[in-house]
């Protein structure tokens, strides 16, 4: 296959990506004055940038950050925090602050992402895990590949649960990614059988990718990372936690401290690049999904499987495609490693990874250290092949990097079923 040709599939699908683009400007718009209006009525002004130090009583940053979350997401209260080290820190906190001994959790939608079976303790013993505190847990399983709400319904019935776990996003898992109706109904059926429980969302990946947040659609409480959709791509650090106001001092007073809760933390460096994430994340997650889209257009015209499909609206970041074997997997890593914008010229190849059981392929070329707003592929060394394509803040970065990796696979798999 040669540029010409490549260059023809490049227009070709983006001509077939317009109507899910026109689809995502418009949540983007909606999304972008939601913050603008949650900015005006917080009154935020350029003096609340500035750092503290110390104890960082009476931090303004701090707090108006706090204020203008709880208004983006519809929450009573919002904690943000650089002090949160990943997403998985903020969750780990509203479990730990929550689940008390002989509690039971029930994750609703199968296995919850990997690093939370370490945080639970069940499918890996981890040492001072919600299992070894004497958390009870249990899953309901996926039912073809989809939540099973009637299982949710009876099971909830049934034990009561303190609090249930719903993952939005698909995480690295095949299952699609919860769509903000899919979470409506999910939490009136719990709340119906069982209205105590109380109903956490893990809304990493989520963030803006639809009008509304979870807590709209009948959540009491969730949380996220500032690496992620919500940062922008610039926030440097950090995680959120929002929600009812009880629910959030608690996971405030497990952060710091019993009694300390969020009126203490301070942060030298200053907020704007919180806030001005913030203002951006609509845009960019928008930036991110487009890339995913675009992806799965160009991929499926060289005639790989993706999913979702191009025509599918999305609901988180993710984007895989079936590359068939391992030399591919390579090849497309590469194709993507050239056109980032850090580390270029360097060359992913395989390797072993703590946790994981299979050989990992990863192209990256972040920013910010690890973060998976900004344009990232990576998949386990095993079959079906499948590579997971994340992030980008920068649409046409993701075009260019994208068209690489379509070259980088064409040009070496000659006779292979794909010229
Ligand atoms: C990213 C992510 C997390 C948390 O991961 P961290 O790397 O700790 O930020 C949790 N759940 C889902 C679904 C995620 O995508």
């Amino acid at each position: 296959m040669d540029s010409v040709a490549l260059e023809r599939i490049r227009q070709e699908a983006l001509l077939a990506c317009t109507e899910q683009f026109a689809h995502i400007d418009t949540i983007s718009l909606h999304n972008t004055q939601k913050v603008l209006a949650a900015y005006r009525d917080a009154q935020l002004s350029s003096y609340q940038f500035a750092g503290t130090s110390g104890y960082g009583y009476s931090d303004l940053g701090r707090e108006k950050l706090d204020e203008v979350y709880a208004r983006v997401f519809r929450a009573e209260k919002a904690l943000v925090r650089p002090h949160f080290v990943s997403g998985t820190h903020t969750l780990a906190t509203v479990l730990c602050a929550l689940l008390d001994r002989d509690d039971l959790l029930i994750s609703l939608i199968g296995a919850p992402y990997d690093t939370m079976q370490g945080v639970i303790g069940y499918a890996r013993e981890t040492p001072r895990s919600l299992k070894e505190k004497g958390v009870r847990y249990e899953e309901v399983a996926l039912k073809a590949n989809a939540y099973d709400l009637d299982g949710i319904r009876t099971v909830c019935q049934e034990k009561q649960p303190k609090l249930v776990l719903i993952q939005r996003s698909r995480g690295y898992s095949s299952r699609a990614s919860l769509t903000i109706d899919d979470i409506r109904q999910i939490t009136a059926a719990v709340k119906s059988v069982s209205p105590q429980t109380i109903c956490f969302v893990d809304n990493c990946y989520g963030e803006f990718a639809a009008e509304e947040e979870p807590l709209e659609a009948g959540a009491d409480i969730i949380a996220g990372s500032l690496i992620k959709n919500p940062g922008g791509g610039i926030a440097p650090t950090g995680g959120y936690i929002a929600g009812k106001a009880n629910l959030v001092d608690a996971a405030a007073d497990y952060l710091t401290a019993p009694g300390l809760g969020g009126e203490l933390g301070s942060y030298a460096y200053g907020y704007r690049l919180f806030f001005q994430g913030l203002f951006m994340a609509p845009h960019v997650t928008a930036q991110a999904i487009k890339g995913a889209v675009f992806a799965a257009a160009v991929f499926d015209r060289l005639g790989f499987k993706v999913s979702p499909s191009y025509e599918t609206p999305r609901s988180d970041l993710i984007q895989t495609i079936f590359l068939e074997n391992e030399k591919n997997m390579c090849l497309f890593a590469q194709g993507i490693q050239t056109f980032s914008p850090v580390d270029a010229h360097v060359t992913p190849i395989p390797d072993d990874m703590p946790g994981y059981a299979d050989k990992i392929i990863m192209a990256a070329g972040d920013f910010v250290q690890g973060s998976s707003i900004e344009l990232s592929a990576d998949g386990p060394i095993r079959p079906p092949y499948v590579m997971y394509l994340q992030g980008g803040i920068v649409f046409e970065h993701n075009v260019l990097a994208v068209m690489s990796a379509a070259q980088y696979i064409m040009e070496n798999s000659e006779g292979e079923g794909h010229d």
